[in-house]
């Protein structure tokens, strides 16, 4: 960590923003993760700014300024092709309902603003004009020793605010901290509050866990903590749950191993904590093997999955996506496949789901413990044979086929109807068994063959009401 680097990694056009709010006789700081990322070294991406300017004030210094969070003291300046949040130094009010201040105060002193911040490490600041560093909690001390130490007295601090406890398991995580015990033994008393945080600000937080390089280390925080029983229960149900013998690790152990060795983007990262979600609830002894099974626990940990996202207000592409890899991530690929199973196997899970999918297929393996060396290898070999079967360019969904349902509905007499789908699935059947299918003069005929069997099956099902 090296503080006297500071001056040479403020970015210029943040170096002019100050400058300029001290021309207008104003003083401005670099303040909260910015600070404690460039003292890490890290690259920062959002700078925040805290001045003594009122947001009016603010106003009128810049030319284009968006009033994002005027009432608490947040303006977004436009300058020099970038977007800066500057915000007037301000205390808390009073928080009663243990989400946001009833009442935001401006007031003079930085310290007061340093006050109000979650931890130490995220209270300092740093006027880049005099290259003064403000430090009034021990943040630097802290940051040395990798403590994350509540500003304050920890109980009081948690109860302002449910959300500082998933930030402090998230942070654990990403910056690889340890938790400063009186902090750490502030979190169950927070429960209450932490409750009554909305899904959405959760949600984010997890996203933002999934970055560390280790996410597993939130998940353990969340566990011992009592977080996680209130925003995930089920997972609690993995600790201490054995699995079968190709198995080192209960399902928990499991579950954390496949998190940190998966190596998609924060979404992937969620299907990894969710993809065994139901096998606490499947598992039953084989008298036959002698052993545990958990049949269809995919199937059931895709609805739980869903349940639960959807809770969390995860967006519908994101709850397909996830709730799709829990689905299929049971990838029991052996070479004896045939170039028809690949190709089903593509066409069951879905061309854009295959990579994700073999990426946690990838990670569930490494989280087994043992030598899986030889399962490791029979997936690069199934990835190599989608590879082959994406580039011969055959169909692997009923748009790739070279017939539509205009087609399909010319060679049928009843007209348009869920019909025409089947139909068109059907022919995909065949094409899969058979690439050289997919051609007009070859398919045409045959829906002329299949329509007078669809058509029987239509007005079976679909009893005429003209
Ligand atoms: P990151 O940007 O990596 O999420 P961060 O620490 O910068 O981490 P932000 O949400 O960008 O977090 O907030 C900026 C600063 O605002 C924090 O460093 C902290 O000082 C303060 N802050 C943010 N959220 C809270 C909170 N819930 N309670 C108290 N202070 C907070
Ligand atoms: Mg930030």
């Amino acid at each position: 960590m090296r503080p006297d680097t500071l001056p040479q990694q403020i970015d210029p056009p943040v170096l002019q923003l100050c400058q300029k709010l001290n021309e207008a006789g104003e003083r401005a700081w670099v303040v909260g993760g910015c600070v404690r990322d460039l003292l890490r070294g890290m690259q920062v991406q959002d700078w925040d700014i805290a001045t003594s300017a009122t947001p009016q004030k603010v106003q009128q210094v810049f030319r284009r300024v968006i009033p994002t969070g005027i009432d608490h003291g947040t303006v977004t300046v436009l300058w020099k092709g970038e977007a800066y949040e500057v915000t007037t130094l301000r205390g808390d009010g009073v928080y009663s309902d243990g989400r946001r201040p009833d009442q935001v105060e401006f007031v003079e002193d930085i310290q007061l603003d340093l006050a109000r911040r979650d931890f130490t490490v995220n209270a300092i600041a740093y006027d880049p004009l005099t290259a003064h560093l403000v430090d009034p909690f021990g943040g630097l001390e802290d940051m040395k020793r990798k403590l994350l130490r509540a500003v304050g007295e920890p109980s009081l601090r948690f109860q302002e605010d449910g959300l500082r406890i998933l930030r402090g398991a998230r942070f654990a995580a990403t910056l690889e901290f340890e938790l400063e015990e009186a902090t750490e033994a502030a979190f169950r008393g927070a429960l209450p509050v932490y409750r009554k945080v909305s899904p959405e600000r959760v949600r984010e937080e997890w996203l933002k866990a999934m970055k560390a390089r280790a996410p597993s280390r939130a998940f353990e925080v969340m566990k011992r903590t009592g977080i996680l029983e209130v925003t995930l229960p089920e997972l609690l149900e993995q600790v201490g749950c054995e699995q079968n013998r190709w198995h080192a690790y209960d399902v928990w152990d499991h579950t954390m191993h496949v998190l940190d060795s998966s190596e998609g983007g924060a979404i992937e990262r969620v299907a990894a904590v969710l993809h065994d979600i139901a096998k606490p609830r499947t598992r039953a002894h084989s008298d036959k093997t002698g052993d545990w099974t958990f049949y269809h626990h995919e199937k059931l940990g895709a609805d739980m999955a869903d349940r639960w996202l959807r809770d969390y207000r995860f967006s519908n592409s994101e709850r397909e996506l996830i709730v799709d890899m829990v689905r299929h991530h049971l990838v029991c690929y052996d070479s004896s496949w045939s170039d028809a199973a690949v190709r089903r196997f593509i066409k069951r899970v879905g061309q854009d789901r295959v990579e994700p999918l073999l990426r946690l297929a990838h990670a569930d393996a490494l989280g087994k413990g043992r030598d899986v060396r030889e399962e490791l290898a029979a997936l690069e070999e199934l990835r190599g044979r989608i590879d082959e079967a994406v580039a011969e360019g055959s169909a692997l969904s009923t748009q790739d086929l070279v017939v539509n349902g205009k087609d399909v509905i010319a060679e049928l007499q009843g007209g348009p109807g869920p019909v025409v789908g089947e139909v068109l699935r059907h022919l995909l059947e065949r094409v899969l068994d058979d690439p050289s299918l997919n051609k007009r003069e070859k398919l045409l005929p045959l829906v002329r063959e299949l329509a007078p069997a669809f058509e029987a099956r239509r007005n079976k099902n679909e009893p005429d009401v003209r």
